[in-house]
């Protein structure tokens, strides 16, 4: 077990303050079971003949007619065209909202993958479409070359990435989906369609962030950077000095995060800087187990927000607690072995702080809760239903345990980021429909005409495309 855990387990009996509480509420609190009735880690059982599917977190499920898995382009061509049948793409899987599952044909991207040609003059990448993000990151290196940024985890496709607008931190970078110079698209029709900005700047424009609405995509050609290696310093700090400071520390850093640890009145803030000199390399991540330490002292706890937060301040290290280099793609990608359910907005930087200022409050108020908020910075694009494309936004994400209830994220949660101008992801929970979007997305309505042009008989549809599009009849 590592010292962080071990650290937070024993906080209470070292300070001496558990024996501050009647038994009788420390047994009723330490005996409460904080699953939810309807957690099923399961994958669906499927009708005879037919399949299964679930996303990461099992909250999205479905049992297809079938799950293809074209081998080439052409195959897809034939898949489409010689059946009248519904199909959803889907990448990896990470998804929480209801993009994927389809009862009708799933179409799973994995063998259109890999590397296809990189220019060494240009640095333009091209590859297929489902390509995980940490073998296209591998490859990349292995040319010199690297993304300007990652997401938190790089199991993702690139496909997949770029539908949602998928992105990471910083305040100068923008989203995956802006390194896209050109793309393959087959309509629903069979039709491929090679888009760049040159070829067709309304379909570029819209086909970057399609949710998968629009065709399904088999090639990106990427712009890529000169592989760059990064400074990591992970410091533990007063949630108040990052308020504080946290514009700023965006400005001034190439990347900026932070998480706050609910319950504790301590945040996590990670910074990486472009490295010149040797490389430590970073050892083994404890981030899990601060995770469960976390879990421990809600379920220990919880139930007194004051011991909770004294005995965190108490057996959480302070300052600096990680100081390492390495590859860019080896430090701003990590692994989430511990699943969660998530709810992200991101929010007019002008109104970031302040947001957060409220949501932290309201999460402290919520005992029940123990996993971390992230706190993140995005620059602008210019797709057509990239949240970031109407200027620079903060993002807050909140996460609750797998197996735990998320409801709260909506009743309470979700307001607040809406009346502070928020933008949901696309691949996170969230409650919006069409005549919410229309009002957040100056070109949804264009984006909508657009998809009915490619896809008249509805074929891309499911219900949670049919609920974001208006098109609840064609579903
Ligand atoms: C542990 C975890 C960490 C995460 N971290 C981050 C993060 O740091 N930043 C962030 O922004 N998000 C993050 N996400 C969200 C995630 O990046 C997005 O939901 C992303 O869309 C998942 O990619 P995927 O390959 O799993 O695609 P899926 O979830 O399978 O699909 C996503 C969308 O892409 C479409 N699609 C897939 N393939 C194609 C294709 N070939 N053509 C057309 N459409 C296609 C699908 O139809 C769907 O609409 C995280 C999610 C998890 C579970």
């Amino acid at each position: 077990m590592s010292t962080t855990r071990r650290r937070l387990l024993q906080g209470g009996a070292a300070l001496g303050v558990a024996a501050a509480i009647p038994v009788g509420q420390h047994v009723a609190w330490g005996g409460k079971d904080f699953a939810r009735a309807d957690y099923n880690p399961d994958y669906p059982a499927p009708p005879e003949g037919e399949e299964s599917w679930m996303n990461w977190s099992g909250i999205q499920r479905a049992t297809p007619r079938t799950i293809a898995a074209p081998e080439t382009e052409e195959a897809l061509i034939d898949l489409i065209s010689s059946t009248q049948s519904s199909l959803r793409p889907k990448g990896s899987g990470h998804s929480f909202t209801g993009l994927v599952p389809s009862e009708d044909t799933i179409v799973d991207l994995a063998n259109l993958s890999g590397l296809k040609a990189i220019d060494s003059e240009t640095g333009l990448a091209r590859f297929g479409a489902g390509t995980v993000l940490f073998q296209a990151a591998g490859a990349l290196d292995d040319h010199g070359r690297a993304f300007p940024n990652l997401p938190d985890i790089a199991d993702q496709t690139l496909a997949g990435s770029c539908s949602t607008a998928t992105h990471g931190t910083g305040a100068r970078l923008p989203a995956m989906h802006a390194q896209i110079e050109a793309f393959r698209l087959v309509t629903a029709s069979g039709e491929v369609r090679n888009v760049s900005a040159a070829s067709d700047g309304d379909l570029f424009a819209a086909g970057k962030v399609s949710l998968g609405a629009l065709g399904i995509i088999t090639e990106y050609t990427l712009a890529t950077v000169p592989a760059y290696n990064l400074h990591r310093l992970v410091a533990a700090e007063p949630l108040q000095q990052v308020f504080d400071s946290a514009e700023a520390r965006a400005d001034e850093n190439r990347n900026f995060e932070a998480y706050y640890l609910p319950g504790t009145g301590v945040a996590a803030t990670i910074t990486h800087n472009i490295h010149d000199g040797e490389i430590t390399g970073r050892p083994p991540s404890e981030d899990d187990e601060l995770l469960l330490g976390l879990k421990d002292l809600r379920d220990s706890f919880g139930w007194w927000p004051w011991l909770r937060r004294k005995i965190a301040g108490a057996a959480l290290p302070g300052g600096t607690v990680e100081d390492v280099s390495d590859a860019s793609w080896r430090l701003l990608s990590t692994t989430r072995p511990i699943r969660f359910n998530e709810m992200e907005y991101h929010l007019p930087r002008a109104e970031g702080i302040a947001a957060l200022r409220k949501v932290t409050t309201m999460m402290d108020r919520r005992k029940q809760v123990f996993f971390p908020m992230e706190i993140r910075f995005t620059a602008p694009d210019d797709a057509w239903l990239s949240p970031f494309n109407d200027g620079p936004r903060i993002s807050i994400a909140i996460h609750a345990a797998v197996d735990e209830p998320y409801e709260y994220f909506f009743s309470e949660f979700e307001p607040v980021f809406r009346a502070h101008g928020g933008r949901p992801h696309w691949g996170k929970l969230h409650s919006l429909g069409h005549d919410e979007l229309t009002g957040l997305y100056p070109e949804f309505e264009s984006f909508r005409e657009l998809r009915r042009s490619l896809d008249p008989d509805g074929r891309l549809l499911n219900p949670h495309l049919a609920e974001l599009f208006g098109e609840a009849e064609r579903a």
